[in-house]
């Protein structure tokens, strides 16, 4: 179902009136959603830049069990209420079941993160919903064992996959993972179904999201995912790769050009 062989075009995921799998396609929003008036300054921000999706984690799978771990359902109502406000679309990461049928009844996209793109049970579960799926890539995933998730969810019944490069751990540590560009240009190839980059995870620094973005785009991806914060410093997570707003409007006009 994955596989380019058996299809003629580019699949277009339609959500409203935004076509993912076209032209390029910006998805920016916190790591966490934290509070209404976070989430209500990063909303209207987007807006005023004709930025279409607003992402923000409700259920965040931290590394530490002590790091923040999110609003839980209070979140996606936050979230729910300013994309409404500010008429934008809405992505946010479902971790189990549970969380599943609550990010499918707030928002619109469900983000499947690394670490349960190999969640074979939660894939499955993901047929019995009409909501497309950001499916992030695991982080030592192979590109076969990633297109081969993508056709867990498909074989499900949900045939509205974007496919998500954020990155994969190799010996390096002074970036956090190592953005792999080739899976990029090698998915293009492989299949039919969009892929997006995620920049912010892929390399941990606010400092190289701009030009991993532009890097991402040149190779083909369909878009890109990145974490813009209000205040980074004050962030409750991932402040060290989190754009503020001024940054992240740089790199929508970088991007232009
Ligand atoms: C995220 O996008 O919020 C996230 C946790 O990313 P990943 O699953 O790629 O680490
Ligand atoms: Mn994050």
């Amino acid at each position: 179902l994955a596989s380019r062989k058996n299809a003629g075009e580019d699949s277009v995921i339609q959500i409203k009136n935004l076509a993912i799998g076209k032209s390029p396609i910006i998805i920016a929003g916190p790591c966490a959603v934290e509070s209404e008036k976070q989430m209500e300054c990063i909303a209207s921000f987007l807006h005023d830049h004709s930025v279409p999706i607003l992402r923000g984690g409700a259920f965040k799978p931290r590394t530490s069990p002590y790091s923040f771990q999110g609003l839980q359902e209070e979140g996606l109502k936050i979230l729910k209420k300013v994309s409404n406000k500010y008429n934008l679309i809405t992505v946010s990461e479902a971790v189990d079941e549970s969380s599943l049928e609550l990010v499918a009844n707030y928002c619109d996209i469900i983000q499947i993160g690394t670490r349960n793109m190999f969640n074979y049970q939660l894939l499955k579960k993901l047929g019995g919903y009409s909501n497309p799926i950001l499916l992030k890539r695991g982080m030592s995933a192979t590109i076969e064992e990633f297109l081969t998730a993508a056709e867990y969810i498909m074989a499900s019944g949900n045939k509205n996959v974007v496919l998500c490069e954020r990155g994969i751990r190799t010996f390096e540590t002074y970036t956090r993972n190592t953005m792999d560009l080739n899976a990029v240009a090698a998915i293009r190839e492989l299949t039919h179904l969009p892929i997006i980059v995620d920049p912010s995870h892929g390399t941990g620094r606010k400092s190289l999201v701009l030009p991993l973005s532009k890097a991402a785009i040149a190779v083909g991806g369909q878009g890109i995912m990145v974490e813009v914060h209000n205040n980074p410093s004050e962030a409750l997570s991932d402040g060290a790769q989190s754009l503020d707003l001024s940054s992240f409007k740089n790199l929508l006009l970088e991007l232009k050009t």
